[in-house]
């Protein structure tokens, strides 16, 4: 499977109108949508799929943060997807991402970073069966 990974566009992103503009760079860069919602996670469904970073000072601010508006969710197909979405999306603090990456362009802050990107193809399929059952990917 490491020909996919999985991304949220998170909710600062998608507040400020930028859910269009990161899709089609995504898009742009070849990656293939395998599927693709739109949806509003509890506190509780955020809270399970951060739970690795339970023990992490940030994690109740990420919960609350990822929680707080509507989110985009979706799988992504190409070549080397997880270390190529990770190369597109920019370093986690966007003061440190590149040029021209989705963090630098549309994140404000190290906690409001606008996009989520799998970082291993273990968890790329862990995260994406936990939003969309077999039958939702094409
Ligand atoms: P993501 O998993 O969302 O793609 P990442 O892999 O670049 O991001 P992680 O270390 O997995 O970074 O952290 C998960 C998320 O937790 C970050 O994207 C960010 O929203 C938040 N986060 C990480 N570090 C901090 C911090 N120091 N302060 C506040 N929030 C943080
Ligand atoms: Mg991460």
């Amino acid at each position: 499977m490491s020909n996919r990974t999985f991304t949220m566009i998170k909710p600062d992103a998608m507040k400020k109108g930028y859910a269009g503009k990161i899709l089609d760079q995504i898009l742009q860069s070849g990656f293939r949508i395998v599927a693709l919602k739109q949806l509003h996670l509890s506190t509780a469904q955020a809270g399970a799929f951060y739970a690795v970073h339970k023990e992490r000072p940030f994690y109740g601010e990420l919960v609350e943060f990822m929680s707080s508006g509507v989110i985009i969710a979706a799988i992504l197909e190409k070549e080397n997807a997880v270390s190529d979405f990770r190369k597109l999306i920019g370093a986690t603090d966007p003061s440190k991402a590149d040029e021209g990456t989705i963090r630098k362009l549309y994140a404000s802050s190290v906690g409001e970073n606008a996009v989520h990107g799998s970082d291993s193809d273990e968890n790329a399929l862990i995260e994406g069966a936990f939003f969309f059952s077999g039958l939702e990917q094409y």
